[in-house]
Parts: C-alpha cells; structure tokens; sequence
C-alpha cells in the first residue's frame, strides 16, 4: 500500500448523493482537516466515536446559526474510503440545507470543493484501490442494467485486479530468476534448470493471457451495449419491429433514459442486458451519393453488429421454402442487403446448401452463422398467413434444429415473447455470464496492454532461442511494465485525467 500522502493537501468536499430535491443528502469531507467540519459545525461533549453515527444539529461555520438536524459519522484516516480523515454528513434533500452546507465548508480554512472523482483519486493514491477497481467502480456508478451492474461489482471487488497482480507476480519472479542466471552464470551456481523453469513460466502465462484476450470481447460488449442491428429488405417490418421493442410495456424490455447516443441508436435493456437497437432503412442500391454514403455507413455498421436480426416476410419465406433451402433463403436475403460478400457466399453456401437437403446439421449452421455472425431471423407478418402454413414452417423449422428462426406479427404482437427469449439467449452468449469463470478483460486499455504482454513473451522466447539472455530479461521487464500500467502501479497524469473525468463530482 502507498502511505497516504495527500495528508498535508487541501481538504475537499462535495455533495455526494443526486442533484434535485430528495429525502437525504449526503455530504462528503475528506483530508487533514476533515475533523475540523464536525468541531465547527456540530456541538459534542465528546468526539464522536469512529464510524459511528451521532443525530445533531449542524450548525453554519460561521455564523452558528442552525442548518438542519442531520447524522454525522466520522472515519478516521487510514480506515476509510479516501485513506484521509473523512466525515460523512447526511441531512435532508432540499437545495437550501445543501447549499448552505456546501457554503458553511467552504469557509473553513483550506477547504474547498472537490473536483470530478477527486475522493476517488485520493483513494487510489492512498492505495485504497488499484485502477480497475477504481474503473469497476466508475462502471457501477454507470450500470444501467443488472448484467452490467454485476460485472462492474466483481471489478470493483478486485478480482480483475487480482488476476493482472498474480501475473505481474508471476512475471516479476521469472525476471528475478533470468537476471540470477546472468550475474552468477560464470561462478555455475546456477544450473540451466533454472532456466527452463522460467521458460515454462513464460509459457504459462503466455497461454492465461492469450486465453484472457481470446473472449469474443463479452466483457468490453457488455460494459459498453451489444450492437443489434435490424435487416431485411425494404418494407418486410423492421421499423416496426423496432418500435414495438422500444414501446414495449413488458417486464423485460426497458428503455435506458438519456442514453440514445446515435439517432438511429435506441438503447434498450433487454433481460438485464444492454442493448444498442439499430434500424437499417435504406440498405439498398442507390445512385445518389448522399444516399450512397449514408447506405455504405449503414452497411458497415450492420456488418460489425454483435447480432443481426433478419426480417423476412413470413408470405414470401412460405413462398420460397417450394423452391429453395432456408439456408439459400437466407443467404440470399443477406446477399441482397450486401451483409454476405459474393466471396462469402461461395465460402459457405455450398456446405450448408447441401446440408440443409438432408435436414442440416449443426455443425453446418454454426459454420454458416459464425461467417456471418449471431443471427436471428425472424418471420413477420404472420398474421397473413394461413395456419397450414404456419405450422408448415415450424415444421421445417423444428428440423432444421438450432437456428433461430422465429415467427412474429408485429401488428398483433404475436410471438415477441418467443421472440425475446431468443434475443435473450443470444445476449447471453454474447457477453457470457460476468460472475462464472474468470473474470472478464472490460476495457480495451487492458486489452492494448496485454497484447503487448502477449509480444514480451514471445520476445522472451526469441532471444532466449538466439541464447541472448540480457535482451531476453529486458523483454520479460517490459510485462512487468504493461501490466503495471493496468493496475496503475504505472500512471502518468494523462491516464488519471482520462480515467477520472469520466466520474461524477462527490465521487
Ligand atoms: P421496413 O421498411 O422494413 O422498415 O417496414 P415497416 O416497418 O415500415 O413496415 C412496412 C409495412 O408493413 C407497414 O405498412 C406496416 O404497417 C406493415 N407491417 C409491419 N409489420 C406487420 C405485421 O406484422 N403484419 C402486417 N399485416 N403488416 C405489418
Ligand atoms: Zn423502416
């Protein structure tokens, strides 16, 4: 642990809780002069014993007159959040008691008001926590649904930070052994069993990192919304697909208020899922270059969605099963929006196009789905079709297994509940479940990071193959290094703005 040496610094405060009136405010000092709040503006007979919480009157700085009747709870430095001296006032919610509070501290010497995650930066330079904690707590404070919000807890608690430290570890160990080997190797001390020890180690963590990093990146999904984009050709009902998920009055859907980033981006919750909801209006062939750009943005951005949902209607899908696959349905619906390439399609049509004659296998659609990644096809307006044919699907469906097809009427909101669980699945799948296993790499800071970990290593393998000891120690000092960057055992003020802007003043 760092020793605390913003002691001897300014003394902060800030209104913790929300803005706008509510029942209780919370009001946060912090610094060497912390316990001079509660001698102020609070009358004890006794200091009030540490973290417990006293019911007084709080009165002004200044003038002594009374502000409100409020809890006072005193945490003394090094056992609280900033590792300072802190105290913590809660009294009522209106904007008069907190503006007079915030004023009465600011007329206490060397107090002045804290900046965005000040309280948290101190806690960070005391060592109260490492930087993914601090990270992970900034994600909780942002978590707008229950799959975040437990992903950005297990941070907070450490466990990434864990992870990083054992490799540092680890990594700081094998160099110590490397760098033995090279100042006692002429006195032959040391055996070369030492060395093939510290080989194997480089080997070790090279396959935890590169499995780390090799997550389909659920984590860094998670924490920033999964992209579902609607596709289909014109008028087959995504625009009304789409809205009927965003006025959805249902349990499982919400919209996230204040969060639509894109105009063409609704954010959604869906099962405790973040999602980023995209229409595709006008993915089709235009000679106009305005329209062109905006079909070409449209296009990429389908094409790096995490899940695609294919509209196709149900009167035309019946109508093409006389003659053609599902698969060759699909494709060739994806073809026409321009999701699947000529050369993808030559890729893997023929496969799943001579699969799905013999009732296609799984095997088959996870190859053709992992090209064109996680899809979702849904049927609209089944509401125009005859229960024969209805039923005539499902049967084709149900054989065919594994995929996702759903039917669906958007006027009559049939089959969206089915519909959802779908979605939901595939969410699942793509962000994983963030409390089993390891935990999961969230930002892709971690990310640049390890990947040159990964380059270290393999470094470290090179020179020691071309017997260059000294350069092969330099190179496992450089993980060292990365990762100290992660955890913030490394930090340049930069990276600190960055990370702290992000937080909320009083935090
Ligand atoms: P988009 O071009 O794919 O976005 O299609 P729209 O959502 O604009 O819908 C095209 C037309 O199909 C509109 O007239 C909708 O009212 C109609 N429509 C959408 N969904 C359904 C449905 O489930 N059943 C029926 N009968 N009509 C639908
Ligand atoms: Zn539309």
């Amino acid at each position: 642990q760092r020793a605390v040496h913003t002691q001897g610094g300014d003394t902060i405060f800030a209104l913790s809780s929300g803005q706008g009136k509510c029942g209780v405010a919370v009001i946060r000092v912090s610094g060497p002069q912390a316990k001079e709040s509660i001698h102020q503006m609070c009358s004890f007979r006794r200091f009030p014993a540490p973290k417990s919480t006293q019911l007084r009157r709080i009165r002004d700085t200044d003038t002594k007159e009374p502000i409100d009747r409020g809890l006072v709870i005193w945490f003394p430095s090094p056992e609280s959040f900033t590792g300072e001296d802190c105290v913590e006032f809660q009294v009522h919610g209106g904007p008069a008691v907190i503006a007079a509070m915030v004023t009465s501290l600011g007329k206490l010497p060397s107090y002045r008001h804290a900046e965005p995650g000040e309280f948290t930066k101190r806690a960070f330079m005391n060592g109260k926590l490492d930087l993914t904690e601090v990270e992970g707590l900034g994600d909780l404070i942002h978590a707008e649904t229950e799959v975040q919000r437990k992903q950005a807890l297990r941070q907070m608690e450490g466990d990434l930070g864990k992870l990083y430290t054992d490799w540092r570890n680890r990594a700081m160990k094998a160099v110590a052994n490397v760098e033995a080997f090279i100042d006692f190797s002429e006195s032959d001390t040391l055996e070369e069993d030492l060395l093939c020890e510290v080989t194997a180690e480089v080997d070790r963590l090279w396959t935890e990192i590169t499995t780390h990093l090799s997550d389909h990146r659920r984590g860094e999904r998670l924490r920033e919304g999964v992209h579902v984009v609607i596709v289909g050709r014109p008028n087959v009902g995504k625009s009304s697909l789409l809205n009927s998920l965003c006025q959805r009055p249902a349990a499982i859907v919400s919209p996230i208020p204040g969060t639509t980033r894109d105009i063409v981006e609704t954010a959604l919750n869906v099962g405790g899922y973040p999602v980023l909801l995209s229409d595709t209006a006008g993915l089709r062939e235009t000679e106009d270059f305005i329209e062109k750009e905006g079909v070409y943005r449209a296009l990429q951005r389908a094409k790096q969605a995490d899940i695609k949902v294919l509209v196709i209607e149900a009167t035309e899908f019946v109508h093409l099963l006389q003659t053609h696959s599902i698969d060759d349905i699909m494709i060739n619906h994806l073809k026409d929006i321009g999701l699947v390439s000529r050369l993808q399609q030559n890729t893997v049509s023929p496969v799943n196009v001579q699969t799905v004659t013999k009732d296609g296998d799984l095997q088959d659609d996870a190859n053709f789905i992992s090209n064109v990644g996680e899809l979702i096809v849904v049927l609209n307006k089944c509401d125009l079709i005859s229960d024969v044919d209805l039923a005539f699907i499902e049967d084709i469906v149900q054989k065919k297994g594994c995929l996702s097809v759903c039917h669906l009427s958007c006027t009559s909101g049939h089959g969206m509940e089915e519909f959802l669980k779908v979605l939901q699945r595939r969410l699942a799948h793509v962000c994983g479940n963030p409390l089993a296993g390891s935990p999961s790499l969230t930002q892709a800071r971690y990310r640049f990071h390890l990947e040159k970990c990964q380059g270290h290593l393999e470094n470290y393998k090179k020179y020691m193959e071309l017997g260059d000891v000294v350069l092969a120690a330099q190179s496992l000092r450089k993980v060292l290094f990365d990762i100290g960057k992660i955890t913030g055992r490394i930090t340049t003020e930069d990276i600190l703005d960055i990370i702290f802007k992000d937080f909320c003043i009083g935090k």
